[in-house]
């Protein structure tokens, strides 16, 4: 681990304090002569401002797919006065730059395309891929909610989905595209209904701290209004009241390198990563300072199908990802075959890491026409992270492979095509899929960035924050990436945006519910 990681962030956590403490002299907080305290001893009681600034029924933090589905149920619940308050200059988070899948099982596009699903498969499918180090009862509130959290994007905000897709570890097709394949369009009509009902959306508000009461209630936080990431000194010191409670949907920690690295040292600022730079963890550690338990931090997903050609998230995974089960993925020094290209994320991510060097994934006309939006296509090759060949040898070539041995491998391919079984590596094959024969033949190279962090705060399945004893934190929800637990040690694609509108929805309506504190 580095050493000035570590230390700039012992540093930054002092100085979180000592803020707090002057930020607590100048609003002419009540000097209860309550110390400050870090971690779980520090919920007993806080300081509370004279005055608060902001006063709310319910104040969800972060605008992603969870904080804002929150938000929308927590009005609609009956919460009067609700906000949602975001540090960055735009919504979304990674939401918005999100692929637009939704894993879903037993759907009208999965009846209409053929495919048997049920929400015990879907669960099965999340345990096996999560080692089984899922919160069975946090998995399977998603797993037999995910249908109904589908439906309610698409009659209720109006959400449209066209395709339906694969994504490694499932055992069926149930990811359902929406019409753009961004999360977008999910994430934007959430923040237009949010609107209309009446949320209040404040942007460029940073949460920096939780506040209890004598009761060891969240009652409340400071924040820095006006605030510019990623300058921590920007913006002023605001206090917000939640009279009912507080959700968190801050999302991962994914671009937090000091935090990931804590967790993972092996996860050094050499790892891109796919998200957005405001996904770091700072709102997750507050909570915990307030008393909230973490779980399974260390589980941080690469993605495996990113690509080292262009910057985050790129348009590769929108190539890579539909073309599995179509496709070879080879290693480029062997020409050979390495995994089976459906296997979950972990799994590729792991072995193409081995391989120490990117790995290459291909497919030809047919595939790439069938499986690949035009606009992730166009987009790729805009910025030449995919390329297009005439030939098998034009490819082999540009990517130094041994030809005859690739050519070998498509080849081979071909032969578990025809019979639909990857006699090599177990790869499924889908009922669709032809040998790959059709130039052109286009390819990409992958080398995973850090997308997804497992780990998060401890939640019951009524989204309620639980504490370091075991009990509820109370005022206090959560959901979406910020919490840990549903997936385990490895998040299936498309059930990111199940677990968030399926806990979004649940923490609004509870939060919603809680009786006022004062
Ligand atoms: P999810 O997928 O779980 O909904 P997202 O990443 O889409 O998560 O959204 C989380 C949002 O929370 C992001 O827009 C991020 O900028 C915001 N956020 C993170 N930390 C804070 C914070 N300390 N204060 C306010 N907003 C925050």
């Amino acid at each position: 681990m580095k050493k000035d990681v570590v230390t700039e962030k012992m540093l930054s956590r002092r100085n979180f304090l000592k803020t707090a403490g002057e930020a607590a002299a100048v609003a002419g907080l009540a000097t209860t002569g309550i110390p400050l305290m870090t971690g779980q001893a520090q919920a007993a009681c806080d300081a509370l401002p004279k005055k608060w600034d902001e006063t709310y029924d319910v104040v969800v933090i972060g605008s992603g797919f969870a904080g804002l589905a929150a938000a929308i149920e927590a009005k609609n619940a009956g919460a009067k006065d609700v906000a949602v308050i975001e540090k960055m200059p735009v919504h979304g988070g990674n939401s918005i730059i999100n692929g637009g899948d939704f894993g879903a099982p037993g759907t009208k596009l999965q009846k209409e395309n053929g495919v048997e699903d049920s929400p015990e498969l879907m669960l099965k499918d999340m345990l096996r891929a999560g080692m089984y180090l899922n919160h069975p009862e946090l998995a399977k509130t998603v797993a037999y909610g995910a249908k109904d959290a589908l439906e309610w994007t698409e009659s209720y905000l109006g959400c449209k989905y066209a395709k339906l897709n694969f994504h490694g570890g499932h055992s069926v097709k149930r990811a359902h595209g929406t019409i753009n394949q961004s999360g977008s369009e999910v994430v934007n009509k959430e923040l237009a209904k949010a609107k209309e009902i009446g949320v209040k959306i404040q942007m460029r508000t940073k949460v920096v701290k939780f506040l209890s009461n004598k009761e060891g209630r969240i009652v409340g936080m400071e924040v820095r209004k006006g605030y510019k990431f990623p300058d921590d000194k920007s913006g002023k010191t605001a206090f917000v009241k939640a009279r009912k409670a507080i959700v968190l949907g801050s999302g991962g920690f994914s671009y937090d390198v000091a935090l990931r690295q804590i967790h993972d040292p092996r996860l050094t600022d050499k790892l891109g990563s796919t998200n957005h730079p405001g996904a770091t963890g700072e709102a997750l550690l507050a909570a915990c300072q307030s008393g909230a338990m973490d779980v399974q931090m260390d589980w941080i997903q690469l993605g495996p199908w990113t690509s080292p050609d262009e910057k985050g998230f790129g348009y590769t995974p929108l190539f890579c990802e539909p073309l599995v089960g179509y496709g070879l993925m080879v290693n480029p020094k062997t020409g050979k075959r390495f995994f089976k290209e459906t296997g979950n994320r972990k799994e590729r991510a792991d072995a193409i890491l081995l391989l120490g060097n990117p790995a290459v994934i291909m497919g030809d006309s047919y595939a790439v026409n069938k499986q690949v939006v035009p606009h992730a296509l166009k987009g790729g090759m805009g910025i030449g992270a995919i390329k297009k060949f005439d030939t098998l040898d034009d490819l082999a070539k540009a990517y130094d492979m041994p030809v005859d041995v690739f050519k070998e491998q498509v080849a081979r391919w071909n032969s578990f095509v025809e019979k639909r079984q990857d006699d090599d590596l177990g790869c499924m094959i889908f009922k669709d899929a032809k040998p790959t024969v059709v130039a052109p033949f286009y390819a990409a190279k992958l080398w995973p960035k850090v997308h997804h962090t497992m780990g998060g705060l401890v939640i019951d399945k009524n989204a309620q924050v639980m504490g370091f004893d075991f009990k509820p934190v109370k005022g206090l929800y959560a959901a979406g990436e910020v919490t840990g637990g549903v997936h385990g040690a490895v998040r299936l694609g498309s059930v990111a945006m199940a677990d968030c509108i399926v806990f979004g929805r649940i923490a609004g309506k509870n939060a919603a519910g809680e009786k006022n504190w004062s």
